[in-house]
């Protein structure tokens, strides 16, 4: 199940299960939409992996108890702050790799 990070791994930021700003990676790691789009240059500093909008689990019990109330949010905080100039030679150096290849 996806684990909903209660916040940015980068700035800290609080990013609730129905935050639209949070981002994720394929091993979902968390990053708030203004570190994604000052600092990540959608490239994950943990991983590589790109990153996709997270999606909003639904906070009602529409169908079959898949729902917020059943499945909460994670508890787990990481922040680890991205070093910027690290970061932008780690981002080069995997753009430069076609996405479906890296
Ligand atoms: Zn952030
Ligand atoms: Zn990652």
């Amino acid at each position: 199940m996806l684990e909903l990070r209660r916040g940015c791994e980068n700035c800290n930021k609080a990013l609730p299960p129905d935050s639209l700003e949070a981002r994720i990676c394929p091993y979902q790691c968390t990053f708030c939409a203004i570190c994604f789009d000052t600092v990540l240059d959608n490239v994950c500093p943990n991983c590589g992996g790109g990153f996709v909008p997270r999606p909003v689990r639904p906070s009602k019990n529409w169908k079959d108890d898949n729902f917020l109330g059943k499945d909460s949010a994670s508890t787990i905080v990481r922040h680890r702050s991205v070093d910027p100039v690290a970061h932008a030679k780690f981002s080069a150096m995997i753009k430069l790799i076609p996405p479906e290849k890296r």
